[in-house]
């Protein structure tokens, strides 16, 4: 390898934060982890310790810079992706947050997103926003910090406070307090950003109730955002590039051109859907989003999200004690020659894009006395390919394009049986590649933009490489055999009546993801 500097990818996630040094030819060279706690002080409140969150990234790439190939090699820039629309408001003098962070998962502000739907506000918000109301967005916990720390909405509006996302926070702390900014991505997911005109909206913040005081900048995702203050590393290193978990992801699996699609599989699936340069609502309730902003051209991406998939898995591990490592799914689905008829519907949670039912839980149908451990397993794992293509329907519908290729990532992945029955649902070549850190390393290629290592995001697509690949292989009346099975299943949940009595009181609120 060459003497060329390397990156310093920052992955600031739900559960953990990691620190991740990347080659110039995007390899990874060093990696340092450290676990997040969350706090539940109420039922459906989720907070983290904003003081922890930085301290914690502060060490982790402390570190990684004290990897050998940190300490000989200079670093060209930092990249930071981050888990999407958590919140924190700080006071710009001392830094200090004047409440924990809020998680995105937090449902406090239920109440009154379902407000502002009722009033009929929401069809605005979507055509400016690409987004629906729901509490999962910043704007009501925002809302929520300024009418409930004393004094808060005060110092808001005479510009004492900052509100930030994470990326923003943690930039603010790396140039020691000198830069309050953010990328078009995280701006994108407070319900404020209008990504049609590409600013912060009036009405939006008139909507809320939120002072234009406390907004940060908004950046390209890759741009020259500041220096670190050498206070922490010594020396002044430039972070380059900044995006959300789910966009630096569709960056680091190169989804560049319109209709490609990057899925991830962790505890629940996120798939984006480049559409190209063109804003478009969607009409099956999916979320339109910017993919990445780059010398001021905007790109967007179609976004779906399934609550449960790897989430199965682990149920089928730990609630019935099926198998005790995960991975032991494959061989076991592998063991029978079909489900028998068996199609298992984890909705858990609810059912998330195209059907929005929060009100439904999960089913499995089609038992018999033949049915064992093995059919309801590989029965779980094809539930994945099923979802998938339900959500890839909608999602070519609303973006207008056809997915040619799937580029699938996330712990599921690992699962080969899982990755072949999703190609041969969706009928399309489904690619694993190499690097799985897709997150971590779509920052990495934003702050190599802006450091002069690539000369733009086409020249990075050399350095990915697949590692399988999978084919379809399943005969056209069998694929449409199985689906139709999954269909009526999906249908007898949706008309279970009980589920119908639950749908009367909740059919109104969307609910969002449960796993950023
Ligand atoms: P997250 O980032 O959401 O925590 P990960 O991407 O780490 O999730 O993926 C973990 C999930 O993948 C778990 O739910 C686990 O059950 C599932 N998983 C991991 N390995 C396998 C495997 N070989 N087969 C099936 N599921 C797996």
């Amino acid at each position: 390898m060459s003497n060329q500097p390397v990156i310093l990818a920052i992955d600031q996630g739900t559960t953990s934060t990691r620190a991740i040094l990347f080659s110039a030819e995007l390899d990874i060279l060093a990696v340092q982890q450290k676990e997040l706690k969350l706090h539940y002080p109420h039922k459906g409140w989720v907070e983290q310790d904003a003081v922890a969150i930085w301290r914690d990234t502060l060490e982790v790439c402390r570190a990684v810079l004290e990897h050998p190939v940190g300490r000989v090699k200079p670093v060209a820039a930092i990249g930071i992706t981050n888990q999407r629309e958590t919140t924190i408001l700080w006071d710009r003098k001392t830094g200090k947050p004047v409440y924990n962070a809020i998680v995105w998962q937090d449902r406090r502000t239920d109440a009154s997103c379902r407000e502002l739907r009722a009033r009929g506000h929401e069809p605005m918000v979507t055509a400016r926003t690409g987004l629906l109301f729901d509490p999962y967005f910043s704007a009501t916990k925002i809302a929520w910090i300024l009418d409930s720390v004393e004094g808060a909405r005060t110092r808001a509006e005479q510009g004492e406070l900052a509100f930030g996302t994470i990326d923003c926070y943690l930039l603010w702390h790396l140039t020691g307090g000198r830069v309050h900014a953010t990328d078009v991505t995280n701006a994108a997911r407070t319900l404020l950003f209008n990504i049609v005109e590409q600013q912060w909206d009036k009405d939006l913040l008139a909507l809320f109730s939120i002072p234009a005081a406390i907004l940060p900048e908004v950046h390209d995702n890759a741009a020259e955002f500041g220096v670190t203050d050498p206070a922490w590393f010594g020396l002044e290193i430039p972070v380059g590039g900044m995006a959300g978990d789910q966009h630096a992801a569709l960056i680091g699996q190169r989804c560049f051109q319109p209709g490609m699609v990057k899925s991830t599989y962790g505890t629940g699936c996120f798939a984006l859907m480049n559409i190209g340069p063109d804003f478009r609502a969607s009409h099956h309730r999916l979320l339109t989003t910017p993919a990445y902003r780059l010398n001021g051209r905007m790109v967007y991406a179609i976004e779906g999200s399934i609550f449960i998939a790897g989430a199965a898995i682990q149920w089928l591990r730990d609630g019935l004690e099926f198998f005790r490592d995960a991975a032991a799914s494959e061989a076991l689905a592998r063991s029978v020659p079909d489900s028998n008829e068996v199609y298992f519907v984890p909705a858990f949670t609810g059912l998330g894009a195209p059907y929005w039912r929060p009100d439904v839980r999960g089913m499995i149908s089609g038992l018999s006395r033949e049915t064992t451990r093995a059919h309801i397993v590989r029965a779980a794992l094809e539930a994945q390919g099923y979802q998938t293509l339900d959500l890839m329907a909608a999602m070519e519908e609303d973006g207008g394009h056809q997915a040619e290729i799937i580029r699938v990532d996330g712990g599921l992945v690992a699962n080969g049986f899982m990755c072949q029955f999703l190609a041969d649902m969706l009928n399309r070549p489904v690619e694993v590649p190499k690097v799985t850190e897709a997150t971590a390393l779509g920052a990495a290629i934003l702050a190599g933009l802006t450091a002069g290592l690539f000369a733009g995001l086409e020249a990075t697509e050399c350095y990915w490489q697949r590692d399988r690949v999978y084919t379809p292989q399943m005969t056209e009346i069998e694929r449409k055999r199985l689906y139709a099975g999954w269909q009526t299943a999906i249908q007898t949940l949706l008309h279970t009546p009980g589920n119908q009595g639950a749908l009367t009181k909740n059919c109104l609120q969307p609910h969002l993801p449960i796993k950023s």
